[in-house]
C-alpha cells in the first residue's frame, strides 16, 4: 500500500486527522481538486469572519459616542472586500504548506475510487489501507424559474458591490451564518433582508446589537 490513510479532500474534516496522524508516524495523503483548506478557510468561516470584523468594532464605537468618540466610522464595502482578498487568498497556500511540514503527501487533482483501497487522480493510481471521504458539501442548486439569478454563499462572499436588499433562501447553517452577522446588519436597511425556510436555528450571534429585523417564512 502506498499509504495507511488517503483523505480526500484537504477541509477542516480532513487536516484535523491528517495532521495528527501524520505525527503519529502514519503514512498520510491527502487529495485535494479545489483549493487546500476547503470551505471554511476559503469561503466559508473565514471569510466571513474577516468580513465582520471591522463592523464589529463600529457597532463597539457607535456604542461609544459621548463616551470618548464623538464620530462615527464609515464602512466601505471595496476597502472591506480587499481587506478579506488579502486575509484570505493566502491561507490555501498556508494550508498545503501545514500539511506538507507535517510530513503529510499533498496530491492535486480529482479523486475517483477504483476499488475499495485504490483512488484514481489524473490518472495515477494511489493506494491505501484506509481511505477517508472528507468532501464537503456543495450548494444544492435550485430548479426553478430564474434560478440563473440566483446567488450562492460563495458568490456573496465575493461580490463587488454590496446589494441594498437581500432573501436568503433556506434557514439552515449557512443561512444562520449570514444572516445574522454585523456585516449584513450593519450595510442594508433592517427590512431589506428575508430568511425564508421551515426553521431557524438559534444563533450564538443574537447579542449583536442592530441585527437585521429578518422576516421568517415557514
Ligand atoms: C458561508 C459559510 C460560513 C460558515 N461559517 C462557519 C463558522 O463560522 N463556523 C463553523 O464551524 N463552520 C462554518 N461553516 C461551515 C464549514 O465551512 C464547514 O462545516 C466545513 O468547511 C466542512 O469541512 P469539510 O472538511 O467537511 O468539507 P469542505 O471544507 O467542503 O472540504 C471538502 C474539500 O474536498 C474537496 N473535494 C471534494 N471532492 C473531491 C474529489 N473527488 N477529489 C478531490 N478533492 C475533492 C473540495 O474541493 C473541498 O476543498 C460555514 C460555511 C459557509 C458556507
Amino acid at each position: 500500500m502506498d499509504f495507511d490513510v488517503l483523505f480526500i479532500g484537504s477541509g477542516q474534516a480532513a487536516w484535523n486527522g491528517a495532521i495528527p496522524m501524520s505525527k503519529a508516524g502514519l503514512r498520510v495523503g491527502v487529495i485535494e481538486e479545489g483549493r487546500f483548506g476547503g470551505v471554511c478557510t476559503n469561503r466559508g468561516c473565514n471569510a466571513k469572519i474577516t468580513l465582520d470584523r471591522p463592523v464589529e468594532l463600529m457597532r463597539q464605537v457607535e456604542q461609544l459616542q459621548g463616551r470618548g468618540f464623538d464620530q462615527l466610522p464609515t464602512l466601505n464595502w471595496h476597502d472591506l472586500m480587499a481587506h478579506k482578498h488579502e486575509v484570505i487568498d493566502g491561507l490555501a497556500y498556508g494550508n498545503e504548506m501545514k500539511l506538507a511540514g507535517a510530513g503529510v503527501t499533498n496530491i492535486i487533482g480529482h479523486a475517483t475510487f477504483v476499488d475499495a483501497h485504490t483512488l484514481r487522480v489524473n490518472d495515477k493510481d494511489y493506494t491505501a489501507d484506509k481511505i477517508v471521504i472528507a468532501t464537503g458539501r456543495v450548494p444544492h442548486r435550485l430548479d426553478i424559474p430564474g434560478k440563473e439569478l440566483l446567488h450562492d454563499s460563495t458568490d456573496f462572499l465575493v461580490l463587488e458591490d454590496m446589494p441594498k436588499r437581500l432573501t436568503i433562501i433556506g434557514a439552515g447553517y449557512v443561512a444562520w451564518n449570514l444572516q445574522p452577522s454585523p456585516m449584513l446588519s450593519a450595510l442594508m436597511s433592517p427590512s431589506s433582508c428575508a430568511a425564508v425556510g421551515h426553521y431557524v436555528i438559534s444563533t450564538p450571534h443574537t447579542w449583536i446589537p442592530s441585527l437585521p429585523i429578518c422576516v421568517i417564512v415557514g
